[in-house]
């Protein structure tokens, strides 16, 4: 089947109390590896990249990739445009075929943050693309986004209301205690405010800094209404890694398939870790 939007998958993700694993990719490779994991492990995926690799690789080479592999496989797969603070790009990624955007505009003050996320609900839904916004500052460094420690701030579970009903977003990502990069102790993530924002909101909740996150702890956040984890860091840590223990080995080497193949299942390897943390296995079949 083609890339589809994520809207449903991530509604059905929430409804049956599992998480969607969402993987940035950086190369043809890693997005190879994810899906495969995906496949085996029969899940739902959704292939997210960033605003850097959007400008690396050019946004239609990423979506004819994903489509590839899409009509290739069983398994439903989202393409998703992560944090993106730049409405010119959202429209070039859903132009091109983009079927998910995170417009993440928590940057601006609140009323700021609805108008932004609004103008691009309005565009995405006609294209039928789903659209993720961001409540809160969650902490760390991704892609040229750098939030200190002591800026990040946790999203207000009255404010997340308010903030769907005036947006009508259909994916949100409050900030929780997670952040992005890895964690230097344990995160501290706050499960009561998940509890309290899920209960109030019934849309789709993403976990975004998913990299390190120690097992128990996704596990309860998903078991208490997140519907999507995002997991950045740590696949670069793995794909890198094996490419460096290569040539460590072998500093010689110059045949790209040498490194890219062990590189690549040490990506797959994590993702269907990550997968089983989400409660996806299996789920490929609930969207039909
Ligand atoms: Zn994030």
């Amino acid at each position: 089947m083609p890339i589809i939007s994520s809207t449903v998958m991530l509604q059905k993700a929430r409804e049956h109390h599992y998480a969607v694993a969402a993987f940035n990719v950086h190369t043809l490779e890693m997005l190879q590896a994810v899906v495969d994991a995906a496949t085996e492990m029969e899940s739902p995926l959704i292939i997210q990249s960033t605003v850097g690799t959007v400008r690396h690789l050019g946004a239609k080479y990423l979506v004819e990739a994903a489509t590839v592999a899409a009509n290739q496989s069983s398994i439903p797969i989202a393409l998703h445009l992560d944090h993106c603070t730049e409405f010119n790009l959202i429209i070039e990624c859903i132009r091109a075929g983009y079927t998910s955007v995170m417009i993440d505009a928590s940057m601006h003050p609140y009323e700021d943050n609805v108008a932004i996320t609004s103008k691009v609900m309005e565009i995405a839904n006609a294209a039928g693309v789903n659209v993720e916004a961001e409540l809160g500052k969650v902490g760390g460094v991704e892609d040229d986004i750098v939030v200190d420690e002591q800026d990040a701030l946790l999203a207000d579970p009255e404010e997340c209301l308010q903030f769907v009903k005036q947006t009508g977003v259909l994916t949100l990502a409050p900030a929780i205690g997670t952040a992005h990069g890895i964690y230097k102790g344990d995160p501290h993530i706050d499960f009561e405010r998940i509890e309290k924002i899920a209960a109030l909101v019934d849309i789709p909740l993403v976990l975004h800094g998913g990299s390190g996150i120690p097992a128990e702890q996704v596990k309860r956040a998903v078991a208490l209404g997140m519907s999507k984890m995002n997991v950045a860091t740590e696949l670069r840590i793995a794909f890198s890694d094996a490419i460096k223990q290569i040539f460590d080995e072998n500093p010689s080497e110059n045949d790209p398939r040498k490194y890219m193949i062990p590189a690549k299942e040490a990506v797959k390897q994590l993702a269907m870790q990550k997968i089983g943390l989400c409660g996806s296995a299996g789920k490929a079949g609930v969207l039909q």
